[in-house]
């Protein structure tokens, strides 16, 4: 490849969600965050009790979020915040995203979703979950939602390491191994490059409220990283899917 090579993806050179939003539902999809007080397996003692050494709910619960409320006030909070953040948008759908939203009694699953579905400026859900805790049952129930309304099913495949990070990174910073900016840039395009090409992508990466954050320091804001690595895809002449091999179970 070089880097005059015609991407199929367009100057973005990875298969965007973003893109696919706006063609098929003609604009911005905007996630309201709510929290509807489920815990995880994690947690509860069920597989462990702690959480995973690196699940923060804090870093990515919205300031104007107040737990305690029902969740009809919840979006409605939301509402009030985005609308004036992202004005114009035309349809919204409620983030479950702490902890395990599948992870309940069904009853009590259903009821929070349809509390949710109830608003009329909510066009439909994307529920964070763990691939255990998804019974037939659930996922039955978010096909027959799906028949009329946006259902985003997030399932976090992540590793699990009771030791607590941040004390092992202060006693001894050898001891974590952290990217830096270009590092963490050119393993995103190494592995963009190898992954299917039908396969979107929501976002290539994520942030933590600065106090919350000891490591890594780059001097890098969130929306800099996907035009960085978009660069670095036209460096190379390459794009999504350009390397992928189909018989490699990892990145089907
Ligand atoms: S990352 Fe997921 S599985 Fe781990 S503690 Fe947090 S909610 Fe539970």
């Amino acid at each position: 490849m070089t880097p005059e090579a015609i991407s199929p993806f367009g100057e973005r050179r990875y298969h965007a969600w973003n893109e696919h939003v706006k063609t098929r539902y003609g604009g911005r999809v905007q996630k309201v965050s709510v929290v509807a007080g489920f815990t995880c397996p994690n947690r509860d003692g069920l597989v462990g009790t702690g959480g995973c050494t690196f699940c923060n709910n804090a870093s990515f619960t919205p300031g104007y979020l107040n737990r305690r409320q029902p969740i009809a006030e919840q979006i409605a909070a939301g509402l009030d915040f985005l609308q004036w953040r992202y004005p114009g948008t035309q349809r919204y759908i409620a983030y479950f995203q702490s902890y395990s939203n599948t992870y309940g009694e069904f009853e009590r699953l259903r009821a929070c979703y349809e509390e949710a579905l109830a608003h009329p400026q909510i066009s439909g859900l994307a529920t964070g979950t763990r691939p255990d805790c998804l019974p037939d049952k659930v996922l039955d129930y978010l096909a027959a939602l799906a028949r009329e309304h946006i259902i985003e099913l997030e399932i976090g495949v992540e590793s699990c390491n009771d030791v607590a990070l941040a004390r092992e990174l202060q006693r001894d910073p050898d001891a974590v191994l952290l990217l830096g900016e270009q590092d963490c840039t050119n393993l995103l395009a190494d592995f963009i490059e190898r992954l299917s090409p039908n396969i979107l992508l929501q976002r290539v990466g994520s942030e933590v409220p600065p106090a919350q954050k000891l490591a890594p320091l780059w001097n890098l804001r969130l929306s800099e990283l996907a035009p960085r690595l978009t660069a670095e895809l036209a460096r190379r002449g390459s794009w999504q899917g350009c390397r992928y091999r189909p018989g490699d179970p990892a990145l089907r």
